[in-house]
């Protein structure tokens, strides 16, 4: 057996083991015995919290709360909403569509870690909605889309399945002449890096008329090891750009001091920062969520102007009709016929030439 899988076989969901990585609070163990949720992290990624302090930002999302079965803002049958599975194209389950040319293809709906504040929770760790992700059906439309340039094969997560399903998996798209390129949504990189191997490496790289890219979520700079490191730079190696989608979390990284190391750190290991996600209204995931304009605050206060631009990930709400960047909204302060009254992070301004159309 492969390390990564026996990470996932000896995988922390039971009070016991959890006993062994943290001091468990009175709470948390009552979140862990009363609700029914699916939960649970590689013992890896749990020897990153802290055994003390129950506030610790990977605790927090590995960790069941009591709080979760509070719900005041999120949104009914919030996935069917929010994927646009109501609408009047017939998809297969394992495709989520929201743009023309490109696609959401859900693989599998196990991860290698059950994120508390997961907005797939309904599908991932509640698993109240059903949904059959038949790889077969959802490459045969994809086939016959030929509108479709871009797949995004995600879960739960896709380096759960072994590596000849993904072998089969590229080499089915690969073989389909209206895709141009092929992406994969992992948390991999970051809660289980001994998943990248010798054998995924043969998988993904190549320099094939076809790119692989590669998304990944890290949320608190504690989570970027020695070993993700390592596995990036793996990815790298093989033609794969790693880019990096967190996800905004109240008292996680909600601040600009976490939020700044966070995008610098990523550098750091050659990870790019891609986007923050606000963190989505799925129900009994309040305490996660800060105001919507929070992120915009973020970004200006906390990265531009303050660390390089390549440090500086889209803030998006991903919503129903797609994905909606906010910037905060102090850039243009004044402008007329002639020029623009232009602000920058610091609240100097400067003047710059307009051009009539
Ligand atoms: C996020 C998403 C995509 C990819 O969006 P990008 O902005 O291109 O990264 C595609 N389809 C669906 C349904 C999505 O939710
Ligand atoms: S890895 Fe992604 S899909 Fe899986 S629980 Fe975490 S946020 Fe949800």
């Amino acid at each position: 057996m492969e390390l990564w899988q026996e990470q996932i076989r000896n995988r922390v969901n039971t009070l016991e083991r959890l006993k062994n990585y943290i001091n468990v609070t009175q709470e948390e163990e009552r979140a862990v015995t009363e609700m029914s949720t699916r939960w649970g992290t590689t013992p890896y990624f749990a020897g990153l919290m802290d055994r003390d302090d129950p506030s610790c930002p990977i605790r927090r999302q590995v960790v069941p709360s009591l709080k979760e079965q509070e719900n005041t803002y999120g949104v009914p049958n919030y996935l069917i909403w929010k994927e646009n599975r109501a609408t009047d194209e017939v998809r297969p389950d394992a495709i989520a569509r929201q743009y023309k040319d490109r696609v959401a293809f859900t693989v599998t709906e196990m991860c290698a870690i059950y994120c508390r504040h997961c907005f797939r929770k309904e599908l991932v760790l509640e698993r109240e909605l059903r949904l059959r992700f038949d790889v077969e059906e959802g490459l045969e439309w994809i086939r016959e889309h030929t509108e479709v340039r871009d797949v995004l094969i995600t879960g739960g997560d896709p380096f759960l399945l072994s590596d000849d399903k993904l072998a089969y998996i590229v080499a089915k798209l690969r073989e389909m002449p209206h895709l141009q390129m092929i992406r994969f949504g992992t948390r991999t990189p970051i809660v289980l890096p001994q998943r990248i191997t010798e054998k995924l490496k043969s998988v993904l790289s190549g320099r094939h008329r076809i790119p692989i890219w590669i998304n990944t979520q890290c949320n608190h700079p504690k989570e970027i090891t020695e070993q993700t490191a390592q596995a990036v730079y793996d990815l790298l190696t093989c033609g794969v750009n790693v880019g990096n989608q967190a996800v905004l979390l109240k008292g996680i990284n909600d601040d600009v001091e976490t939020f700044r190391e966070l995008h610098q750190k990523l550098l750091t290991v050659r990870i790019r920062p891609y986007y923050v996600f606000y963190c989505e209204p799925a129900h009994g995931i309040d305490h996660f969520r800060t105001p919507v304009e929070k992120g915009a605050e973020l970004i200006r206060d906390a990265l531009r102007g303050h660390t390089t631009g390549l440090a500086q990930p889209m803030y998006v709400v991903a919503t129903n009709i797609g994905k909606i960047p906010l910037m905060p909204d102090y850039y243009i302060q004044d402008r007329n016929e002639k020029e623009y009254t232009l602000c920058n992070y610091q609240g100097r301004t400067t003047k710059w030439p307009n051009v009539p159309e």
